[in-house]
């Protein structure tokens, strides 16, 4: 018996140059599927949706957070028309943030656009 084990990639069948779970294979730790060369494992499904997944949570995120602040303006801004009686108290906007969440994320993006510009 050999002590090299070679391993071959589940995906695409060539020796991954790993050896063996508990070795430095790759094993996807979502699906438990592998082991992967690393070129497919870069490709892989789950990685790749869980990086997207990731990147859209932070975008939310970071979008919301300056929505947030820029709410705190705009309620100022409301406080004053509502007081010149510029507008009336009872506007509701009627939509759910779901709704909302693509247009604050693109608003935010092209507003940080504008900021990288400036700089
Ligand atoms: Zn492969
Ligand atoms: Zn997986």
């Amino acid at each position: 018996m050999s002590e090299l084990t070679y391993e071959y990639c589940c995906d695409c069948g060539c020796e991954t140059g790993k050896a063996g779970r508990g070795e430095d294979s790759i094993y996807c730790d979502l699906c438990d599927s592998g082991p992967f060369c690393e070129e497919c494992f870069d490709k892989h499904r789950c990685t790749q949706e869980l990086q997207k997944e990731l990147a859209a949570a932070r975008a939310e995120a970071d979008a919301l957070k300056w929505f947030t602040e820029t709410l705190i303006g705009l309620t100022q801004v409301r406080r004053v028309l509502l007081n010149q009686g510029i507008i009336d108290s009872r506007i509701d906007l009627g939509v759910e943030l779901s709704e909302l969440m693509p247009l604050i994320v693109a608003a935010h993006t092209k507003h940080t656009a504008r900021k990288g510009e400036e700089e």
